[in-house]
């Protein structure tokens, strides 16, 4: 009782002082695009600006927003920038850089945004979902760094966003909003949660579910006007239920949207259901996608999706791993996060160094929530997902910088060209780190309960000090995870990979030598044909050490990958039936399974001989 007393009074202390007089409040005029340009209006009168002490009112258009980790300078896109002041006198402005000096407090502001998805421009290209489009009556992108500038020091003010559209078009947004007729106003709190809720506006193709209490929708806008929302929504369904479970149904959002903006490249089709492949259609397609973001970016309750549609399922193949990587976002950065992103500065970026909690975290998560929720098996998470991110993150020079240096300086050379490791030396860090969790804890706790904690402590309105999450992280697990920290996200020591999956009863060599089940063809003293037609591979030369008894011209059915890795392997010593094509006729040749010597790089299994504590650590780490 005398806690919440006290926390009352703080925050009626708190709020006196950030006492919110004015709002940031703009007009949008959809009906007309001139040159892919639309016109923005501003309401200064309403901004009750104080008297600046220089004269100089400054209008600033971010260099940057969260989570893009990159430099984007949203000023390039403003045109015709003009400022009024109260009698509706011009008053002279001046631009450097995103930021418009004005001469004389304006009570007004009148510009033209230009697209970025239009725009010719090579250099710092905008990442497409965090872009902005003006299609004429058919589709409006509003991301609104790329419209609608800020008063600087005034991103506290509460924002109020009027969009005059045609009445068939419907602005899907995760921000509050009122729509009758040719307007549609949107609410924010500030001007941190209107760059946060980007807005599409077009013909509706939605579809809404419920998950865990949360409200939440799909919305889709296709080049082609395929309609795709309830595709989409089918494709998603199972891995958003794992993640239900895996948030044990505690939901941080009441309402979240996924927006997506779907290009139309179905002219090349060809190349993808290898009907016909053209020379000139692979160029094409080469340079019609060079340089495209396709991608995703992520939001407190809404992601945007800026996808390619190749004809067929294509569209859909891979969708549900994008979506949930990014809302997982809900939890890391979005829901717990430092000063850095909390307080945004989008004139002069400065970037927080945990890159691995708010990226790799989030890509583990959502790749360990797919195996607990049952959709994917162990057996395919680790020579699928984890595989993979082992054979990626070795790419990345750890030696030359450890992940906070790379994370801190992202927007710089060289650390730039370093970003993509958070999705894979990241994901790592984030598995080795949950392993080192439930060890330490006796099963105790794992990285979700760490993570969680947290996040119930700082929510998406408070953040942290970058300097010191680390030391609060150790503290709520065990003093020694604190070496983790020092060699692996601090420090630029390799993961230790082997070890650390050697605690949960999972085997892993960089470079293996030893036995290997052998292949009945392609391990055997047999040549065969290249080409496989029908599933069927010739045998063009038998040796004689062939250990199968094939006659050249055998046509051999293709054998099952998991015959030879992962828990369905065979065993050596079993025999199995090979189907053979033999001068027209169906015939069956037993193989006797052998092993042979061999070498693979990232081999990874399961162990066949497991301590009860590395069982029992397993069976935590993939379930719930
Ligand atoms: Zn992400």
């Amino acid at each position: 009782m005398k806690n919440s007393i006290l926390v009352l009074a703080l925050l009626y202390s708190l709020s006196a002082f950030s006492q919110k007089t004015g709002s940031n409040s703009y007009k949008i005029d959809l009906t007309n695009v001139v040159d892919d340009r639309v016109k923005v209006t501003v309401d200064a009168t309403l901004t009750k600006l104080g008297n600046s002490p220089d004269g100089k009112y400054r209008f600033n258009f971010p260099a940057t927003i969260p989570g893009t980790y990159a430099t984007l300078d949203y000023g390039r896109f403003i045109h015709d920038f003009k400022a009024f002041d109260a009698s509706g006198k011009t008053l002279k402005v001046s631009k450097k850089k995103n930021t418009y000096s004005i001469k004389g407090k304006p009570a007004k502001l009148e510009y033209w945004a230009e697209d970025s998805f239009d725009a010719k421009i090579r250099k710092n290209k905008v990442f497409e979902p965090a872009g902005t489009n003006n299609q004429e009556r058919r589709n409006f992108l509003l991301n609104a760094a790329g419209y609608f500038g800020f008063f600087e020091g005034l991103e506290d003010l509460p924002v109020s966003l009027e969009v005059n559209k045609s009445p068939s078009l419907y602005g899907l947004s995760a921000m509050e909003s009122y729509s009758y007729g040719n307007t549609q106003n949107f609410y924010a709190r500030d001007y941190h949660h209107f760059l946060d809720c980007p807005v599409m506006v077009s013909k509706p193709d939605t579809t809404s579910f419920m998950l865990g209490g949360a409200k939440v929708t799909i919305g889709v806008f296709t080049e082609n006007g395929r309609e795709l929302s309830r595709d989409i929504y089918k494709q998603v369904e199972t891995s958003m239920k794992a993640i239900e479970a895996f948030l044990q149904g505690d939901l941080p959002v009441d309402n979240y949207a996924f927006i997506f903006y779907i290009k139309d490249h179905t002219e090349f089709e060809s190349l993808f259901n290898g009907s016909e492949i053209k020379i000139g259609t692979i160029f094409k397609a080469l340079r019609k996608l060079a340089g495209k973001g396709f991608g995703a970016l992520e939001h407190g309750n809404s992601s945007v999706y800026y996808l390619p549609d190749f004809g067929g399922t294509t569209v859909l193949d891979g969708m549900a791993d994008v979506c949930i990587h990014e809302f997982f976002h809900i939890l890391t950065p979005l829901g717990l996060h430092s000063e850095e992103i909390g307080n945004f500065n989008y004139i002069e970026p400065k970037m927080s160094k945990h890159l691995w909690l708010y990226e790799g975290i989030t890509e583990y998560f959502a790749g360990i929530s797919q195996v607990k929720g049952g959709v994917i098996t162990k057996d395919e998470y680790l020579t699928k997902v984890l595989k993979g991110k082992i054979r990626s993150a070795a790419r990345y020079p750890t030696k030359k910088m450890s992940f906070t240096e790379m994370s801190e300086n992202v927007l710089d050379k060289p650390y730039k060209k370093q970003y993509g490791q958070v999705y894979q030396r990241g994901a790592l860090i984030g598995a080795l780190l949950d392993i080192r969790i439930m060890e330490l804890t006796q099963g105790e706790k794992d990285l979700h309960d760490i993570i969680l904690t947290l996040r119930d402590k700082y929510g998406p309105n408070e953040s942290f000090n970058d300097d010191e999450i680390i030391e609060e992280f150790v503290s709520l697990v065990h003093p020694d995870l604190q070496q983790f920290f020092d060699s692996y996200v601090t420090g630029r020591e390799e993961l230790p990979i082997q070890s650390y999956l050697a605690k949960v009863g999972v085997e892993y060599d960089r470079n293996y030598v030893g036995p290997l089940i052998a292949h009945p063809v392609n391990d055997n003293d047999v040549k065969r044909s290249r080409l496989i037609v029908g599933q069927k591979m010739t045998i063009k030369k038998v040796g004689k050490n062939d250990f199968v008894g094939f006659k050249p011209g055998d046509k051999v059915s293709i054998l099952d990958d998991n015959l030879f890795s992962g828990p369905q392997a065979l065993q050596p010593g079993e025999t199995i039936e090979i189907s053979v094509l033999r001068d027209g006729e169906n015939i069956q040749l037993p193989y006797i399974v052998r092993t042979v010597e061999g070498t693979k790089s990232h081999y990874i299994r399961e162990a066949k001989d497991m301590t009860t504590a590395e069982a029992s650590l397993q069976m935590l780490w993939f379930s719930n």
